[in-house]
């Protein structure tokens, strides 16, 4: 798809809007339905998301996904064995994996965030309630792919990825920030140990008494895991015009007919299917 593709493509009668950026174009591409990070148009990047129907967890099923959709042709993916940690890599610095061609697959070990200036690289993020991050430079061509949940953002993964960016030359303020659908505050029940960590952020910590899903404890509280990356990349000296956030929750949003349109590891549970997040630099 091309960028006058994305815009032509937004708002037609098959889009859902999942806010701050993000379309869940239906039945868009060859491979289906696809979300799209309209927020990166004219960035040199693009950003696009595996919708509920394919589970991008494994690699084959990514590179699967990848290729029947033709969104990144003849590129190489850069797969993350994510950790919920602060370390981020260089594409450059990923291994090929054995099974595969090493045009097609490679992979970094225990890191949540990658950075490439090369637009032979794709770089997939999963998730399931955390945030996939998209960060690029459009000035300098560096684009980043961060996995942040409430773990990496309280270990530094935002940070560290954009101190990555800056030591290769990026600028923070000229860095856009697209943050893909995650959990929202209407779902993200946490303890008051993790509410603790991020106390003093601005509207990341509200009463559990405003979560509209079931509690499992009485002690929580709602996280807003939205507030707490904007403050991140706020601090780390991104612009707030330059920050995009998607608004739908991936626990609740439906879509029209009542389906559930995004992958969930609250709702589906553990070892449920991922959504895969990819990015890659024009050519
Ligand atoms: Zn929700």
């Amino acid at each position: 798809m091309r960028v006058s593709d994305f815009l032509s493509a937004y708002g037609h009668a098959g889009t859902i809007d999942l806010g701050g950026g993000f379309a869940l174009l239906e039945d868009d591409v060859p491979g289906g339905s696809v979300i799209v990070a309209t927020a990166l148009v004219d960035t040199g990047a693009r950003g696009y998301a595996s919708p509920v129907t394919v589970d991008a967890r494994l690699d084959a099923d990514a590179l699967d996904w990848i290729a029947a959709s033709g969104l990144a042709p003849d590129r190489r993916l850069c797969s993350l064995d994510q950790v919920h940690g602060s370390v981020c890599k260089a594409a450059d610095d990923a291994q090929p994996v054995a099974d595969a061609s090493a045009q097609t697959l490679a992979r970094l070990v225990g890191t949540d965030a990658v950075w490439t200036r090369s637009p032979d690289d794709v770089l997939i993020v999963r998730t399931a309630d955390c945030a996939a991050i998209w960060l690029v430079d459009p000035e300098h061509g560096h684009l980043a792919m961060v996995h942040a949940g409430w773990r990496g953002a309280a270990a530094g993964i935002v940070r560290n990825t954009i101190d990555a960016l800056v030591g290769e030359r990026a600028h923070a303020d000229f860095l856009v920030a697209a943050v893909g659908p995650h959990i929202g505050p209407c779902c993200f029940e946490v303890g008051p140990e993790v509410a603790r960590l991020f106390a003093d952020i601005d509207g990341a910590i509200s009463p559990g008494s405003s979560l509209t899903a079931p509690r499992a404890r009485s002690d929580s509280m709602a996280l807003n895991l939205s507030a707490v990356l904007v403050e991140q990349l706020r601090s780390a000296g991104l612009a707030a015009g330059a920050i995009h956030v998607a608004t739908a929750c991936t626990r609740c949003f439906q879509t029209e007919g009542g389906a559930a349109a995004l992958h969930s590891y609250r709702r589906n549970g553990s070892g449920g299917p991922l959504m895969g997040s990819i990015g890659f630099l024009e050519r």
